[in-house]
């Protein structure tokens, strides 16, 4: 129950936090202009206003395997070029969803991004070594999805990250790669995108958000996807959360309307 209750706040949470992200895609300045007091932008204002400790090293452990730094910046464009869609999957492992999930993907070849909880990755393991083994890439989705995280301590964050990285990569194995980190409900911080970056996880957004955790029907979700595509590349849905038929139900019509129309399927740039 506690986790529905924090699950509803997630999804409040989000759309106040898509106008965030909106502030870093180019286009939707506008947007996010008219966000006043909730995008990163502000919180970052705030931070820096009372903040002036000094923040907790970032350093990467001295381990040889260590991953190299990358940009702190959010991306949401794609390392493919053209006409190019990063499906990006989120909330999961789950065992009756991303199963459904991994199988609507194959069936059009299609790749995607999973964005995983930490807690839950180390629930399903099997799910985990399953998404890699099918080719798509993994992304820190933090330990406990705390929507509001970045209200949170820098030590609280840091952790949230760190060790949902490490239960990403314990059910993983050591080949695997988690190289993105996208906060729970775009609560990003400075912080944050820094912890993950330093870490080789690129911060990662979306330009379209399917809406596919309210269930507002099939048709719905796939109209969202379809039409707001011009937005960007990188586009929202979900294996976890609660029951995702309509999910699988869109992608099961999404896939293969992409390829209809010259998309080919990428990852988010890193
Ligand atoms: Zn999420």
């Amino acid at each position: 129950m506690a986790r529905l209750t924090a699950r509803k706040r997630h999804f409040a949470a989000a759309a106040v936090s898509v106008l965030a992200l909106a502030a870093t895609i180019p286009g939707c300045v506008a947007m996010a202009t008219e966000d006043s007091g909730t995008g990163e932008h502000t919180r970052d204002a705030a931070k820096a206003a009372h903040d002036t400790s000094p923040s907790p090293s970032l350093s990467p452990s001295a381990s040889p395997s260590a991953p190299e730094r990358v940009s702190a910046e959010i991306t949401h464009e794609s390392d493919t070029p053209g006409k190019a869609v990063n499906l990006t999957i989120d909330d999961g492992p789950q065992p009756i969803w991303t199963q459904k999930v991994l199988d609507v993907l194959k069936k059009y070849g299609a790749k995607a991004t999973f964005c995983i909880i930490g807690s839950q990755a180390k629930e399903y393991p099997d799910l985990v070594r399953k998404v890699v083994a099918a080719g798509h890439r993994l992304c820190d989705h933090s330990v406990d999805h705390n929507t509001e995280m970045d209200k949170r301590s820098d030590s609280y964050q840091q952790q949230q990250i760190l060790d949902a990285r490490k239960e990403i990569q314990d059910a993983a194995g050591p080949d695997a790669k988690v190289l993105y980190y996208r906060a729970p409900g775009g609560a990003f911080t400075p912080y944050s995108r820094e912890v993950a970056a330093s870490h080789g996880m690129r911060p990662l957004g979306w330009n379209v958000d399917t809406r596919d955790w309210t269930n507002p029907g099939t048709q719905k979700i796939l109209d969202t996807a379809e039409h707001e595509l011009h937005e960007g590349p990188t586009v929202l849905f979900h294996d976890g959360g609660g029951n995702r038929s309509q999910t699988v139900a869109a992608l099961d019509q999404f896939l293969p309307w992409l390829k209809s129309q010259g998309y080919v399927f990428g990852y988010p740039k890193i």
